[in-house]
């Protein structure tokens, strides 16, 4: 099947036929002088015998219905005259996905590869999960834009319907069809919820869970983000809606799905009351750290604070206090310092929260790993292949023939698999060794700390930076940042 039709044996040269469109889009457009020069000196490169230069000139062409010189290449390639196919870019190849499909069955079945001046080419050898997705990434962008609104609104009318959703990522508690349930998972979830309306942690829950061999459905650890998401879902009560802009918002429900619930609706609105209440109060284990800052600033003295309760004030009130833990046992002469929790809670919790709005997290986790770009490089595949899922799902909906959903089926399951696969390869590069690596994807950095757990919290505040409380003149009143000495861990 494969290589028999290829010229490849001793001292004959391949051959190549290139493909040049006109570009309608003109933001990029290259102009089709400006793509047969590029192609030909792909041929050069690869030492190639090119046997055709086919151009599709006719602009209606593209837009419309007909491109017989593509049509050509196809037959060319079936009749087993081309081993190489030379495009500028393979966006000149495909209109849509179902094209770009056949195309690559076709090449694949007859051992032919596309060579591409920008971007990269297609290999039929290469062809697996990743590989399709990439290309598709490429087509899902030339087809979104006109698309977009249609599919929106199609997406929306389903979701009324309460139709099945069995796009994307398996959500937690249910299989890939989006209705069986997973009754180990579902379970876990019930569980978490009871604990949660019961005033229990997340972080404990998924400590325990963690333990008891739980994962995410991508194989990751289920990390208290993570489960905060699940148990806010309205999918898992049952209940169908759509996404609000605004990545972390609640979900706007619009209709009762299809599908088994895991728990009840009622469950579902009590949870949502819960974790989106800042000042949730939960039953904390003794022995943890009740405040943001207790362990983790210092004293001038380079001891850490505790926390304390100030002495009364003129007015008898009693307020919380940072204090070193040095000062009474008198061990250590010089001056020891104190600080209310709630005007040093606000100060740092600003300042970080100011500090990762600036931050860019691929590169400050990139650099904390050391691990020369793999980091970077796979958290630009995951973003890559999240923008692909999101556009097959909105493809699924205008899917119309039983091949085309073939099709579909075949390309999310092989995106989805990437997907994992890359997932996993972060948790293996940064998601142990750093508290801040949970916030990759988050976009409401300030939203996450009012829903965080305070070890969450304490994590990132250690993690970031120094805090080192100064001792206040005489005299000075009210809290002053000029006796905190805040400071970025790492200089950039
Ligand atoms: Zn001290």
């Amino acid at each position: 099947m494969s290589n028999q039709q290829n010229k490849q044996h001793a001292g004959q040269q391949l051959r190549a036929v290139s493909y040049a469109r006109i570009s309608l889009d003109r933001r990029e457009g290259a102009g089709v002088e400006r793509q047969q020069a590029d192609t030909r000196k792909l041929a050069d490169l690869h030492d190639l015998d090119v046997v055709a230069e086919l151009v599709e000139n006719n602009v209606s062409a593209w837009s419309g219905k007909k491109r017989p010189e593509y049509a050509r290449l196809l037959d060319m390639i079936r009749a087993g005259q081309v081993d190489r196919v030379l495009v500028w870019h393979t966006d000149r190849l495909h209109r849509n996905v179902g094209e770009l499909v056949d195309y690559l069955d076709l090449t694949r079945s007859h051992g032919v590869k596309t060579l591409a001046k920008q971007g990269n080419g297609y290999d039929p050898e290469a062809a697996d999960g990743k590989f399709l997705a990439t290309v598709l990434g490429a087509v899902a962008e030339q087809e979104s834009d006109h698309k977009s609104e249609r599919v929106r609104r199609a997406i929306r009318q389903s979701r009324e319907r309460g139709e099945v959703q069995r796009t994307r990522y398996r959500t937690f508690g249910y299989e890939h069809d989006g209705e069986t349930i997973v009754e180990t998972e579902a379970q876990f979830l019930r569980d978490a919820a009871r604990r949660v309306l019961d005033g229990d942690t997340l972080r404990r829950i998924c400590r325990e869970g963690q333990t008891a061999g739980v994962t995410t459905t991508t194989g990751g650890t289920m990390t208290t983000t993570a489960l905060r998401r699940l148990l806010l879902n309205p999918r898992i009560a049952g209940l169908s809606s759509v996404a609000v802009a605004g990545h972390d918002r609640p979900r706007e429900v619009i209709g009762v799905g299809q599908w088994e619930p895991i728990y009840s609706p009622e469950t579902h609105e009590q949870l949502v009351a819960a974790l989106t209440n800042p000042n949730r109060a939960t039953n904390r284990e003794g022995t943890a750290p009740r405040h943001l800052l207790t362990g983790i600033a210092t004293c001038v003295c380079g001891g850490t604070v505790c926390a304390s309760t100030a002495p009364a004030n003129r007015q008898g009130v009693r307020h919380p206090i940072y204090r070193c833990r040095t000062k009474r046992d008198n061990f250590t002469p010089g001056p020891h310092v104190s600080r209310r929790i709630a005007d040093l809670d606000g100060y740092v919790k600003a300042y970080v929260l100011d500090m990762l709005a600036r931050m860019d997290l691929s590169d400050y986790l990139t650099s904390t790993t050391d691990d020369g770009g793999k980091l970077d490089r796979l958290l630009t595949e995951r973003a890559r292949l999240e923008t692909v899922l999101d556009d097959l799902e909105a493809r699924y909906l205008t899917l119309r023939t039983d091949r085309e959903r073939a099709q579909w089926d075949r390309l999310n399951r092989a995106t989805l698999d990437a997907l994992d696969e890359t997932t996993r390869a972060i948790d293996d590069a940064a998601g142990d060794t750093s508290a801040v690596a949970q916030l990759v994807g988050v976009t409401d950095i300030a939203e996450w700390w009012e829903g965080a757990e305070l070890d969450d919290r304490r994590g990132v505040v250690a993690e970031l930076v120094t805090v080192r409380l100064l001792p206040v003149p005489r005299g000075g009143r009210g809290f002053d940042p000029e006796y905190v000495d805040i400071r970025p861990r790492r200089a950039d």
